[in-house]
């Protein structure tokens, strides 16, 4: 199995690359930010309480997004490989993660860091909220804040997969193709490694 962990801040470009990664290498895309919108577009009572947080852009609780990726693993089971995005983001999330996929008898291939400056994000995160229509790329205020709670939370995740020798840095500005071929090499070498 090929299981990516897509990390990096937000509007690094996760999204985008997943889209073209899961293509390639047929695998499922988990994106608890993606989930999450779901369930507040079906007006859930998860979806409910998850959206006010996301609007100030904090993280949601840990075990609420760890349920929704233990359901889908479960739900998934055929697949080739997963690639998550946007999860984990913290050390909590990282360590249930690994516990869940020892249980499928797997684990994460490599986790994959699309690196790009804190002013670039904030510029790309508020022009995409000129035409993405989410509350928490609409202004400034919040869009800092995201990248605040990047640094100080998620960012030791990178420590976490550092120490178990499977973090890779692809810088993540650039054009798209090229970010995505580099990334893609990345893949292959550790593929290599792995066989
Ligand atoms: P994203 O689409 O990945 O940028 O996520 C949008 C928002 O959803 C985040 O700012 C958080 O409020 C919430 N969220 C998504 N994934 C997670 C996660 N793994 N842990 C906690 N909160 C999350």
């Amino acid at each position: 199995m090929l299981n990516l962990v897509l990390f990096g801040p937000p509007g690094a470009g996760k999204g985008t690359q997943s889209e073209k990664l899961i293509k390639k290498y047929n695998l499922v895309h988990l994106s608890t930010g993606d989930l999450l919108r779901s369930q507040i577009a079906a007006g859930t009572e998860l979806g409910l309480r998850a959206k006010q947080l996301m609007d100030q852009g904090l993280l949601v609780p840990d075990e609420v997004v760890i349920g929704m990726i233990e359901y889908k693993l479960r739900e998934n089971q055929e697949a080739a490989g997963f690639i998550f995005d946007g999860f984990p983001r913290t050390v909590n999330q990282a360590v249930a993660l690994d516990d869940l996929l020892t249980q499928y008898n797997t684990e994460i291939t490599t986790m994959i860091s699309l690196v790009v400056e804190d002013e670039e994000l904030i510029r790309r995160l508020l022009k995409r909220g000129e035409t993405s229509g989410r509350p928490d790329d609409r202004d400034e205020e919040t869009a800092r804040r995201r990248v605040r709670v990047y640094n100080s939370e998620t960012m030791p995740v990178a420590d976490f997969y550092e120490k178990q020798g499977k973090y890779l840095a692809v810088d993540g500005i650039g054009e798209i193709e090229s970010i995505f071929t580099a990334i893609c090499q990345k893949i292959e070498q550790v593929s290599v490694k792995t066989q």
